[in-house]
């Protein structure tokens, strides 16, 4: 049998798309960028990448493209977030600006920009479900998960320091999401279970 080769879009409007396209393409993945509609039909997957979710929100209606994401999430397209992302896909927000949607798909509560001040940005390792070894994460004024529903399954929670306990992955069924950015690190594990769940889904 040969290996069929998942074409994997990266939501191409706002934030790191350049990062993930790379490590996608690193794990054996045909990855493109996706603008448009028409360019979303054509892929088996999407990431949604970090950035700005209040720009990629309003970027994401500018370019009519709300109801045909949210089409393909309810059909089961897998969908991967990181930080930006994870909020956009996330059912409920804490602390969204006025006016903010997400596209959901998701069952948890997300906090924006949850890491206080003094720990806007910061590095720690984690031990991710599914994932053998530790991963090191970097987190950008990055969001955590307050709460689950009880499709979701928690991959990860930060161990140390203030934040001790928080919820940084999930996944549900073939959507995942991280509060923290593997693509800007070069370690492609997190990129590989995603399209290990890409290729078990098809
Ligand atoms: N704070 C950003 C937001 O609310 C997310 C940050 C990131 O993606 N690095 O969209």
């Amino acid at each position: 049998m040969t290996p069929t080769v998942p074409t994997v879009g990266v939501l191409a409007l706002q934030g790191d798309v350049r990062e993930h396209l790379a490590a996608l393409r690193a794990v054996g993945a045909e990855a493109v960028g996706v603008r448009r509609a028409r360019e979303l039909e054509a892929v088996d997957a999407l990431v949604i990448p970090g950035g700005e979710s209040t720009t990629i929100d309003k970027l994401l209606r500018a370019f009519d493209l709300v109801e045909p994401v949210r089409e393909r999430l309810r059909a089961g397209m897998p969908a991967y977030g990181s930080c930006a992302g994870m909020i956009l896909l996330a059912d409920r927000l804490i602390g969204a600006i006025e006016g903010q949607q997400t596209l959901g798909g998701i069952d948890m509560t997300v906090r924006r920009n949850a890491f206080g001040r003094q720990v806007d940005s910061f590095e720690t390792d984690l031990d991710i479900a599914g994932i053998a070894g530790t991963v090191h994460a970097v987190f950008i004024r990055a969001p955590w998960v307050e709460q689950v529903g009880d499709a979701a399954e928690v991959l990860a929670r930060v161990e140390g320091g203030p934040a001790a306990g928080r919820i940084v992955a999930v996944r549900q069924g073939p959507l995942l999401v991280t509060s923290f950015h593997p693509e800007v690190t070069g370690d492609t594990r997190v990129h590989r279970l995603f399209v290990d769940i890409v290729r078990e889904s098809r």
